[in-house]
C-alpha cells in the first residue's frame, strides 16, 4: 500500500499516519519529523532547514525532494509507505512522480483529511502546550495555514483528477476516523 495523508495542520495527520503504518505493516514517512530530528541534531539539514520551519515557510524543494527520494530507497519500503506532509506544492508533486516512476511504484490512494479552522486552531494551541513545538506560535501557526490554503491545497484537485482522493472527515474520535479511513481504502485498493 502507498499512500499520501494530506491535509491542514492540526488535523490529525501524523496520528492516523502512525495507526495506518501499523495497520498496513509499512513505515509512515513525515517530512515534518525527518526536519525536527535533523534540527534537534543540529545536523548540516537542520540548521538549514531551520530558517524556515521556524517561520511557517516551506523547506526548499530541492531539499526536501532529496530526503524524500532516499527515504523511499530505503529497505523498509518494499510493501510500500504512507507519507505525511509530503508533497507540499505543484513541483514537489512532480518530483514525487518521477521518484515513483523511476521506482515503478505508482501511488494507491490519497487520504484527505479536513476539518474547521476552528477545530484546528484549537487542536494545534494543544499540541503546543504539550509538546512545545517552536513552529506552534499563533503567528507562525497562522502562517502555515496560509501556506497550505495556498500551495497545498490545490493538489487535492491534482490528485482527485487522477481518481487517487478518499476524503476523510477528520472530526471525531481518533478510532472512529481510522476505521473510516481503512474501510474506504479497502474498498477502494481491493
Ligand atoms: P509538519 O510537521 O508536516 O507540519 O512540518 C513542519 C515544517 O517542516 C513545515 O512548516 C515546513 O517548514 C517543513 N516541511 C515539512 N514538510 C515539508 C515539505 N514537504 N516541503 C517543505 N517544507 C516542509
Amino acid at each position: 500500500m502507498r499512500l499520501l495523508i494530506m491535509g491542514p495542520q492540526g488535523v490529525g495527520k501524523g496520528t492516523q499516519a502512525a495507526k495506518l503504518a501499523e495497520h498496513y505493516g509499512i513505515p509512515a514517512i513525515s517530512t515534518g519529523d525527518i526536519f525536527r530530528y535533523n534540527i534537534k541534531n543540529k545536523t548540516e539539514l537542520g540548521l538549514e532547514a531551520m530558517s524556515y520551519t521556524d517561520k511557517g515557510e516551506l523547506v526548499p524543494d530541492e531539499l526536501t525532494n532529496k530526503i524524500v527520494k532516499d527515504r523511499l530507497a530505503m529497505d523498509d519500503t518494499k510493501n510500500g509507505w504512507i507519507l505525511d506532509g509530503y508533497p507540499r506544492n505543484a513541483s514537489q508533486v512532480e518530483a514525487l512522480d518521477a521518484m515513483l516512476a523511476d521506482l515503478g511504484t505508482p501511488l494507491d490512494a490519497v487520504v484527505a483529511l479536513d476539518a474547521d479552522r476552528d477545530v484546528l486552531m484549537e487542536r494545534m494551541a494543544k499540541r503546543a502546550a504539550e509538546q512545545g513545538r517552536t513552529d506552534d506560535t499563533p503567528e507562525v501557526i497562522a502562517k502555515r495555514l496560509e501556506t497550505y490554503a495556498q500551495e497545498t491545497a490545490p493538489l487535492l484537485d491534482t490528485y482527485g483528477e487522477r481518481g487517487l482522493l478518499v476524503a476523510i472527515d477528520g472530526v471525531g474520535e481518533i478510532d472512529a476516523i481510522q476505521a473510516d479511513i481503512v474501510a474506504a481504502l479497502d474498498a477502494k485498493v481491493a
